[in-house]
């Protein structure tokens, strides 16, 4: 747990906030200090002091790919050597527009940016200057990045009032963000019963993956997107994790439901900064300049950013018969992950979505925010820290999605269950 030689960790603290630049790297839901990466290839990632892991994090979602992919990286370099930055339009800017509107049919229009966040935050602008209206709803345990009307804490019960979730959110904002279970059809219908009239939009992750992974229910998103249609509400499917994650498409293609907007991020990328926010041509041209609704950014459709994005959406248009592949060895990999944590005696329920997958330690089943938080958490750490000295990288909280790429092979598979044999022995 302690780093040897020099302490990366105290130096990091000295002159970064809390060591850290995004508050989960810094393991404090798991204990012990976090290692520091050196570098990374295909499924494997290595600490400063060389150790080697299986990655099952994949930086959080966007290397779907592997890391370090050679085309991608070859893609990188070429762009950069006729340099990084214009703040004028270049062509791959509209090859990128034109690969996912193409990819995704409710997305007519696009915008770039530089995060999911701006592109979750610039859905919900857009939203309210659209419709007129000032509030919104989410769901409890969906995470939009961290800007202020979103950051609204998850509470219990039918429509929640919102909460702030972190100082420095005015409570006046807050009020206006209503926070409804996942997967409850009768809170939703309250909801909107209630408040329909005066909701911009609905915000949704159509996969859950922040709260751990939690797949809709049956008739959860059909429904959704008749009650928000009736109100003239715009539905937001936040597909930041999910696009192009079991698809060259979004989710969204797989279950044949258009919302009228979508955020996107992390793969699209390739691991580059970027986000995009897409949609019904009629919402989207009222961002300026065609319209009056506000967004900029400096470093948006950035060439790098494209360069990456571009190499990882054309390689995946080439494995488009592979997805089932990627689904199917992680089916595998968590079906004798059960079998061992059941020889052990010990409850865990494995949220498993196509590629994407959560041990919850709770025996199940788990469908929102709150059966997700009857997990052991304690128990989880133990089990990070046991996967962690036995060679397997995952996310350093119970509450997230894990990832398996198109570089994991049948060999890390195997080593991952001996890892958790390991890690089993002595939970
Ligand atoms: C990661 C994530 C975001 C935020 O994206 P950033 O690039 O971290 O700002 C938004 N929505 C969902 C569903 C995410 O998983």
């Amino acid at each position: 747990m302690s780093q040897t030689k020099q302490n990366y960790f105290i130096q990091a603290n000295k002159f970064i906030v809390g060591g850290v630049n995004s508050p989960v790297r810094a393991w404090k839901s798991v204990g012990g200090e976090p290692l520091f990466i050196s570098k990374a290839k295909g499924s494997k990632i290595y600490d400063i002091h060389k150790k080697k892991y299986i990655d099952y994090v994949l930086s959080w979602g966007p290397m779907i790919l592997g890391h370090a992919h050679p085309e991608v990286i070859s893609s990188i370099c070429k762009t950069a050597k006729k340099g990084t930055s214009f703040g004028a339009p270049t062509e791959a800017e509209t090859q990128m527009a034109q690969l996912i509107c193409s990819a995704i049919p409710s997305v007519e229009l696009l915008r770039m940016t530089s995060s999911g966040t701006e592109a979750a935050m610039t859905a919900i602008r857009l939203a309210r200057g659209f419709t007129g209206r000032d509030w919104i709803a989410k769901f409890d345990g969906c995470y939009h990045g961290h800007a202020d009307s979103l950051l609204i804490q998850a509470g219990s019960g039918i429509a929640t009032l919102g909460i702030a979730g972190s100082p420095g959110i005015p409570a006046d904002l807050a009020r206006l963000t209503l926070s409804i279970p996942y997967n409850d059809l009768e809170s939703l219908q309250t909801t909107i019963k209630n408040y329909g009239s005066r909701l911009a939009a609905i915000i949704v992750e159509p996969v859950a993956g922040n709260m751990g992974v939690v797949a809709p229910q049956d008739s959860f998103l059909k429904k959704l997107r008749e009650l928000t249609a009736e109100e003239g509400i715009v539905l937001i499917f936040d597909e930041v994790i999910t696009g192009f994650r079991f698809n060259f498409g979004g989710y969204q293609n797989l279950i044949n439901i258009e919302p009228d907007l979508t955020c996107l991020g992390k793969i699209i990328g390739g691991g580059l900064p970027m986000g995009a926010i897409g949609g019904k041509r009629q919402i989207m041209e009222k961002l300026s300049p065609s319209g009056d609704i506000y967004q900029a950014g400096t470093l948006s459709g950035n060439p790098l950013a494209m360069s990456a994005g571009l190499a990882t959406l054309h390689l995946l248009k080439s494995k488009t018969n592979s997805f089932p592949a990627l689904g199917n060895i992680t089916e595998h990999l968590c079906r004798e992950m059960e079998n061992l944590f059941s020889d052990k005696g010990i409850a865990v329920c494995i949220n498993r979505f196509h590629s994407m997958f959560t041990i919850f330690f709770h025996e199940g089943p788990i469908y929102d925010l709150t059966t997700a938080q009857k997990s052991d958490t304690a128990l989880f750490a133990r089990f990070f820290h046991g996967m962690l000295k036995n060679g397997v990288w995952l996310a350093p909280s119970q509450f997230e999605s894990l990832f398996v790429s198109f570089a994991h092979t049948d060999d890390d598979i195997s080593f991952t269950l001996e890892a958790c044999t390991a890690a089993l022995k002595n939970l």
